[in-house]
């Protein structure tokens, strides 16, 4: 297996051939290229390599691997400071394939290269960068015990964990996930978004050559009800850290009460707020915020910005200067370094956001720009929309969609903006501007996510915790040192005099 990086230009032409493949890398499994679907370029639905289908067998079989991996010590029982080195051997090589990182991403889920060259994949290693740091500076305690005994508590490794991925950050989730699994010891099976599954792929392959064992990283790629339901199910899986939709997330927690009450975490969808004050300090600043968290990533994001609560007095100044400032964001091909708004993932997810735009306009909200969908080399391209007039009961109020639209409701009082901003059954993210500090302080209080940002659109960063309340999550946080929370078991040892 060869060291040397593709250009994006050496990944596009493979894809354009269609040459491109993701597959299983579990250890005493012989690939059968036979057994797998097409995947295709959401910007032209070409084919442009495929994927291969994993099944319960495969899984047992790399939990079978995981565990003996783990069991054996070759990663679990080395010391911190050592994971880390050949952790950062790691993220040494990935840099070194940056852009084919990049170029994979872009054509595998429609994401515009320029951000997955400078957001996702600069992001990608930050995280495992920070995880592969920090893991030698984590210390156990002491309880407070009387002379006759010493009570410690320490903190081990899981066993095998299970990663099940989203296509929306495809490099990002694999680092925020494998980060801190990979980090505290784990054996980690990644099974990827079947729509996105290449840069999984080959972060994983360029881990072997760094010397991070196969039993210690492996990966089944396929559809969810074929490998992530196994995975799942599975006896021997310790923990399962899931990003993706409420609907899947839930599966998982019965998956899991069905089988051995393995740890379950779930990153799920939102319908965050954005709360803007007539009092906000540079309205021309804060439109950039808003349009970012809306429009970013084509709103395929779970904490995007998708409800704009705004005092009614500067409602019609702020809109008009927001479907001005939308007008610089090209929507087009992903693979032009030009574009900002790639297509949506795939054509059932098309479809779905689709239906948005029709129910929107049956229930009365009003399109100030945008509303159709695109025929751009006959992609799955939506135009970004903002959609006035939205009240509380219609479906773009209250459901995810996942999608570049973003609805906008009016409000009067402060009491009133916390009631709309908080009239969700999810609870990820909110944004909110103003230059009263104690207003800022009230509201940051009462809005129930997991991530509040003032005057500013922020998800945070790989320091700070991210997960949501309510519907939005479920057993812990990504993110931060709190993530290694979700891959280490906590246990007290006495010794007795
Ligand atoms: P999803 O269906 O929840 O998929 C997330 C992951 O779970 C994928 O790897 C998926 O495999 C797997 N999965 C699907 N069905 C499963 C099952 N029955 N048992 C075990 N695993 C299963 O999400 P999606 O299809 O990618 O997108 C659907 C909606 O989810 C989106 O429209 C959006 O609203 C939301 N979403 C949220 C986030 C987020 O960051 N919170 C990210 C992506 C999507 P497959 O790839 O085979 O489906
Ligand atoms: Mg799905």
């Amino acid at each position: 297996m060869s060291t040397q990086p593709l250009s994006v230009e050496d990944v596009f032409a493979k894809a354009r051939e269609g040459k491109l493949w993701a597959g299983h890398l579990v250890p005493g499994l012989t690939e059968n290229r036979n057994d797998s679907f097409a995947t295709l370029a959401p910007h032209d639905k070409s084919e442009i390599g495929r994927v291969a289908k994993g099944n319960s067998g495969i899984i047992d079989h790399a939990v079978k691997q995981a565990r003996e991996g783990f069991n054996s010590g070759v990663w679990s029982k080395l010391a911190p400071a050592e994971r880390k080195q050949i952790m950062q051997r790691w993220i040494a090589l990935l840099e070194h394939h940056a852009e084919e990182l990049a170029a994979l991403d872009c054509i595998d889920g429609g994401k515009p290269i320029t951000e997955c060259r400078e957001t996702d994949i600069p992001e990608t290693l930050n995280t495992l960068h920070w995880y592969a740091e920090a893991v030698d500076k984590i210390f156990g305690k002491v309880a407070p015990t009387g002379g006759d005994a010493v009570g410690l508590i320490i903190k081990e490794p899981m066993g095998v964990v299970g990663a099940v991925l989203p296509w929306n950050f495809p490099a990002q989730m694999f680092a925020w996930k494998v980060g801190p699994a990979l980090a505290a010891g784990n054996s980690v099976i990644v099974k990827p978004a079947e729509q996105t599954s290449m840069s999984a792929y080959r972060m994983a392959q360029l881990a072997y050559q760094a010397g991070i064992p196969e039993t210690a990283l492996l990966v089944v790629t396929g559809y969810g009800e074929d490998t992530g339901q196994p995975m799942g199910l599975h006896n021997d899986v310790d923990v399962v850290s899931f990003t993706g939709s409420t609907e899947v997330g839930r599966k998982f927690l019965e998956y899991s009460a069905r089988s051995n009450l393995k740890e379950i975490v779930l990153e799920c969808g939102g319908k965050s707020p954005q709360v803007v004050f007539a009092d906000l300090h540079d309205i021309d600043v804060v439109v950039d915020d808003i349009l970012n968290a809306a429009f970013w990533n084509m709103g395929e994001n779970c904490s995007c910005g998708s409800r704009l609560i705004v005092e009614s007095s500067i409602k019609d100044e702020l809109l008009s200067k927001l479907a001005e400032g939308l007008k610089k964001w090209k929507v087009g091909d992903p693979t032009d370094p030009e574009t900002h708004i790639g297509p949506m993932v795939e054509q059932v997810h098309f479809e779905k956001v689709r239906g948005f735009i029709e129910s929107a306009k049956e229930e009365g909200a009003k399109a100030i720009v945008g509303g159709q969908t695109l025929d751009e080399g006959s992609g799955w391209f939506v135009e970004p929309t903002i959609y006035d007039l939205v009240t509380p009961e219609m479906r773009l109020f209250r459901e995810e969609v996942f999608g570049p639209l973003l609805a906008v409701t009016t409000f009067e009082t402060e009491e009133e903006a916390l009631s709309l901003a908080n009239d969700t059954v999810y609870g990820l993210a909110a944004s909110l501007y103003t230059s009263d500090v104690r207003r800022a302080q009230r509201m940051a209080s009462g809005i129930r996510a997991g991530t509040v940002s003032v005057n500013g659109f922020a998800e945070g960063d790989i320091t700070t915790p991210f997960g949501g309340y309510k519907l939005s999550g479920f057993g812990g946080r990504d993110n931060g040192l709190e993530a290694f929370d979700q891959y280490m078991q906590t246990k007290t040892i006495w010794y007795v005099n």
